[in-house]
């Protein structure tokens, strides 16, 4: 196994509903640990670059109005496997098809307003990482 670094968003409708401290204590009860972390509110620029992979997505201009519309918390965490192991913990993209005791199906209101982001792989979670944060604010 190996220890991984992933990045995170907790999302606009977690800090709207002041639940963010119960969506990290799932990340850290799955022994996930916080080794950076801001609470931002997103320009519109820094979302339409961030999910740039899904610009021809019909959901792409719901997704960027979204993520613009509170603050987030963007977070790297770090463990062993950390990457599969934050998506394990965030449970699937539908509230509705994640497993009991996930983040999203505990606290997503639906697939859209989601509560989570996490990297889906190595090299998202590399650019993901660098995105927001410089090398000096992961501090371990
Ligand atoms: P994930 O966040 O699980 O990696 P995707 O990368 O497929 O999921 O999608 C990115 C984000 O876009 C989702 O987390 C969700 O906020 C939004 N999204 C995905 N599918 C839809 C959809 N069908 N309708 C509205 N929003 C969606
Ligand atoms: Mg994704």
């Amino acid at each position: 196994m190996a220890l991984e670094r992933t990045f995170s968003i907790i999302k606009p409708d977690a800090t709207r509903r002041n639940i963010t401290g119960k969506v990290v204590a799932k990340l850290e009860e799955g022994g996930l640990r916080v080794v950076a972390s801001k609470r931002i509110h997103m320009t519109r620029e820094q979302a339409e670059g961030f999910y740039a992979v899904h610009k021809e997505r019909p959901f792409f201009g719901e997704l960027v109005d979204f993520m613009i519309s509170a603050p987030v918390i963007v977070q790297v965490l770090e463990g062993e496997n950390a990457i599969m192991r934050n998506r394990e913990i965030m449970g699937d993209t539908n509230p509705k098809d994640a497993a009991a005791g996930t983040i999203r199906a505990e606290f997503a209101e639906s697939i859209g307003e989601n509560t989570v982001h996490g990297s889906d792989g190595p090299d998202t979670a590399r650019d993901e990482i660098k995105f927001f944060f410089a090398d000096d604010e992961i501090v371990g």
